[in-house]
C-alpha cells in the first residue's frame, strides 16, 4: 500500500488521482488520502506527485501516516 504524507497538506495538484487505476484516492480534511484496502500497490502515483508526498508504507516511520490514510479514507 502507498500512503499520502505531509507534503500533500494544502497541495492543489490531483495528478495522482488521475493516474490511479482503481480510484482509491479520497479527500481528507486538508490532504488527499489513499484507501489502504483499495490500493493495489501498483506504484503509478508515486512519481506523478509534484509535491513528492506519496510513499510506500514499508518505509520507516510511516506508521502514523498509515493510520491517517485509513482514518480519512473510511469516513466516506
Ligand atoms: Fe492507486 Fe496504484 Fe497509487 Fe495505490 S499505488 S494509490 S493503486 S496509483
Amino acid at each position: 500500500t502507498y500512503v499520502v504524507t505531509e507534503n500533500c497538506i494544502a497541495c492543489k495538484y490531483t495528478d495522482c488521482v488521475e493516474v490511479c487505476p482503481v480510484d482509491c484516492f479520497y479527500e481528507g480534511e486538508n490532504t488527499l488520502v489513499i484507501h489502504p484496502d483499495e490500493c493495489i500497490d501498483c506504484g503509478v502515483c508515486e512519481p506523478e506527485c509534484p509535491a513528492d508526498a506519496i510513499r510506500p508504507d514499508t518505509e520507516p516511520g510511516m506508521e502514523g501516516w498509515v493510520e491517517f490514510n485509513r482514518k480519512y479514507s473510511e469516513i466516506w
